[in-house]
């Protein structure tokens, strides 16, 4: 048994595949897999924190909300939405690890932490709005949630109108001494679902949700820190960062290190919303840290844990 503690966050493909309707059963399907890729390390002895991110799914929830409305059931806001997917997708991985640990003779318990992260009331974001939620509707219909709701929404580029929120900085993980001693107990933790849900202090010091949604990997880095996490692992659907990603001279990077891939990120070769908040990630987890940090895809897991495969970023 190594020991290793490992921090993992997963990509929305490991749990839904672009175009797949996003079925219980099909959700499910994914995670087996996932689950099959993340057992090969426990078997290895590695202690696991698992994250998850949550975008289709906290979408799909809040259409059942404005659904719902209509029989005269009241919409949840976003952040206990996301607290319903942290259950729920916790409940799916949770499931899934069971099964498969079980079927290879190991015995562990395999929890799911609903986790509380908190943010900065006076974080920047908050005034300036730009994460995309749910679908796309009319201008009509914006108007009317702007109006009644006070909500921000904003017309993108021509394809309707969306309802965008911020998209503040994690502090700090509320619950990280739980998730610590379940951890030191051997426990297969899953925490921070979705980013974790965004709470801030009330003028009385008191914890209060807040309507934002974090970005799942720099919640993810935060507790890679705070456990002490010997290795950072993001796991997503291509196998390297790469620069002039998508463009004839696209050159994928392997091993590379912090100074490096730091001018990179300064040039602009990550593109924001998807690979420029990893990368961000990871340059701090090896920074702060010294440790080493990988970015690859989902089936390459067990190398990248071992630092043998995919975009390896060391001190
Ligand atoms: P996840 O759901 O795993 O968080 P994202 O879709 O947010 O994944 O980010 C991964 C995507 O980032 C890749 O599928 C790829 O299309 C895109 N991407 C943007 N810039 C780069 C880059 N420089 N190198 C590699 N992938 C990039
Ligand atoms: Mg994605």
């Amino acid at each position: 048994m190594n020991g290793k503690k490992v921090v993992i966050a997963l990509g929305g493909n490991a749990i839904l595949q672009p175009g797949q309707k996003g079925t219980f059963e099909s959700q499910l399907e994914n995670i087996k897999i996932t689950a099959k890729q993340l057992v090969s390390l426990v078997e290895r002895g590695y202690q696991l924190l698992i994250t998850h991110g949550n975008g289709p799914q906290v979408g799909q929830i809040l259409l059942q909300q404005k659904a719902a409305e209509k029989d005269g059931i009241p919409p949840m806001p976003l952040h206990a939405c996301g607290s319903f997917t942290q259950g729920l997708l916790g409940y799916m991985i949770q499931q899934c690890l069971y099964n498969e640990i079980k079927k290879i003779g190991i015995k562990k318990p395999v929890v799911t932490v609903v986790t509380q992260v908190l943010v900065s009331k006076d974080d920047p974001a908050f005034k300036n709005p730009t994460k995309p939620i749910g679908p796309f509707y009319s201008e009509a219909h914006a108007r009317k949630a702007m109006e009644e709701f006070g909500e921000i929404w904003k017309e993108d580029s021509g394809r309707g109108w969306r309802r965008v929120v911020a998209s503040p900085e994690p502090k700090s993980i509320i619950e990280i001494e739980a998730i610590k001693t379940l951890l030191s107990q051997g426990a297969i933790v899953i925490a921070s679902g979705g980013g974790g849900i965004p709470v801030v202090l009330d003028d009385n010091g008191q914890l209060i949700g807040v309507n934002a949604v974090i970005d799942k990997d720099l919640a993810a880095e935060r507790m890679a820190e705070e456990i002490d996490a010997d290795i950072f692992v993001i796991l997503t659907d291509v196998p390297y960062v790469a620069i002039n990603y998508k463009k004839p001279n696209q050159k994928n990077l392997t091993n590379i290190t912090l100074t490096e891939i730091k001018k990179y990120f300064e040039e602009g070769h990550f593109k924001e919303g998807s690979m420029g908040p990893k990368v961000k990630a990871v340059m701090r987890f090896v920074e702060n840290k010294k440790k080493t940090a990988v970015i690859t895809s989902l089936d390459n897991a067990l190398q990248a844990v071992e630092g043998t495969f995919g975009t390896v970023v060391s001190p």
